[in-house]
């Protein structure tokens, strides 16, 4: 694709990154057959050539309008267009800077901005989102029934091993997952005991920052990184192999802090160390499953449940680790269940459930009709955000997948685990 960007703003090293993307665009067309939001919109805008056009053009002309920032707005960012390019445009990143300019060039309505600066106050802070589900909670009666729905089920936290194995990998607990799946961690921590490996969490660790960079607070996420980089970093310089990531979502960022902290002098080494320690979870279990003499260990625990595995984004299109899971749970003795375009997004989406709650909606109705389609016991996730979304009108349980390779507390644990709040 020809683009012609004033050199003044070329001199700017996010602009020129932005542009060499442009470039790589031949303008095919071929993933708007895979975006979720083409599909259901049916207009070009609404699909990544689209958006691609739409940031050339800002770009170009140095002006965003109302229209930009809608179109930008309803992507969530799933990056299935990404696995679907014969080019290998990287629009996820080309997003990113071009919501960030948007966000100048065109602002929001005081009340948009208002919504967005509370999101960022609240969701990436443990304890703030504690108090506001624990307020959600007594007043849910008076709250609107789609509201009602995303309020989390309790889950009970489950022990968590105490261990000193000579291999030691850390765990991030991450801000939304110790509230609601706790089990989720300390299921990893009892598998991987089970291998013979400790994991524990790191304490100073937080939110992994995917939160402000979807809500365009690219600064905000930075601030976030540096935080784990500070604490993580006297872990591993004390011999932590790796950083396991037990929500996908999370992991993708965390293996992206060596490109978006390139440019920070104190921190660029240990941000492209921390990357390159990073694991998704599935990674971990693979390989050490698979290992020689670990390979019988879980074997005939599924005992042939039918599991629908819902394979989230983050996962097989960012992380581009598709059929990891699908592959462990197989190993397990699970039997999964066909499920129909499972490279399309559930809508969870970071925010995109709260700030685009009809396309969200839309999409988890697809979603839930096509896990429960081959008709499974149980639906299993990778994701926090995708489990909760899921959760939230899903007929069945909704678990993270290594709450599955538990022998013998599987099925209590995905039934202690079914009480939904009445809504
Ligand atoms: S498939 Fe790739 S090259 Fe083709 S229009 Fe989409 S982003 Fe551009
Ligand atoms: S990231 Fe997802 S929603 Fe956005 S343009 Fe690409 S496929 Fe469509």
């Amino acid at each position: 694709m020809q683009t012609s960007i004033s050199p003044t703003l070329l001199s700017n090293p996010v602009i020129a990154e932005a542009d060499a993307i442009l470039r790589a665009c031949v303008h095919c067309g071929f993933c708007n057959a895979t975006c979720p939001t083409y599909q259901l919109q049916g207009s070009e805008l609404d699909g990544p050539r689209g958006r691609i056009y739409l940031i050339k053009e800002m770009l170009e002309t140095e002006q965003a309008s109302d229209k930009t920032l809608l179109h930008l707005d309803r992507c969530l960012t799933c990056r299935s267009c990404e696995t679907t390019c014969p080019s290998g445009v990287r629009y996820g990143r080309l997003a990113d800077i071009g919501r960030e300019i948007a966000e100048e060039k065109a602002p929001r309505s005081v009340s948009a901005r208002l919504l967005r600066k509370t999101m960022l106050g609240v969701l990436p802070y443990t304890m703030r989102i504690s108090m506001a589900l624990q307020l959600a909670r007594v007043f849910r009666p008076l709250l609107p029934l789609q509201l009602r729905k995303k309020i989390p089920a309790r889950q009970n936290a489950t022990a968590i091993p105490v261990t000193s194995h000579q291999r030691r990998m850390l765990v991030l607990e991450g801000c939304i997952q110790p509230l609601s799946a706790p089990n989720t961690n300390a299921a990893a921590a009892r598998v991987l005991d089970r291998l013979g490996i400790s994991l524990h969490g790191a304490q100073g660790a937080g939110c992994c920052g995917a939160l402000n960079q979807h809500l365009s607070d690219p600064e905000g996420a930075r601030t976030m990184m540096r935080r784990n980089i500070d604490a993580w970093w006297p872990h591993i310089e004390s011999g932590a192999e790796a950083i396991v990531m037990t929500a996908s979502g999370c992991g993708l960022m965390v293996k992206e802090y060596g490109a978006m902290l390139k440019d920070d002098a104190e921190y660029a080494d240990k941000a492209a160390r921390i990357s390159v320690l990073t694991r998704d979870l599935s990674e971990i279990i693979l390989g050490e499953m698979l290992s020689r003499e670990n390979s019988g260990a879980f074997e005939h625990i599924g005992k042939g449940t039918r599991v629908a595995y819902q394979s989230s984004c983050t996962l097989q299109h960012g992380q581009k680790l598709g059929g990891t899971v699908e592959t462990i749970l197989q190993h397990c003795g699970y039997e999964l269940t066909p499920v129909a375009d499972s490279h399309l997004c559930c809508g969870a989406a970071g925010t995109y459930t709260l700030l685009q709650p009809e396309l969200s909606q839309q999409l988890l109705e697809n979603k839930l009709a096509a896990l429960h389609e081959g008709k499974p016991e149980v639906i299993a996730s990778a994701n926090i955000g995708c489990q909760m979304h899921l959760a939230c009108a899903s007929k069945l349980p909704v678990r993270h997948w290594i709450e599955l390779l538990e022998q013998n507390r599987h099925q209590s644990t995905i039934n202690s685990n079914q009480r939904k709040e009445t809504t």
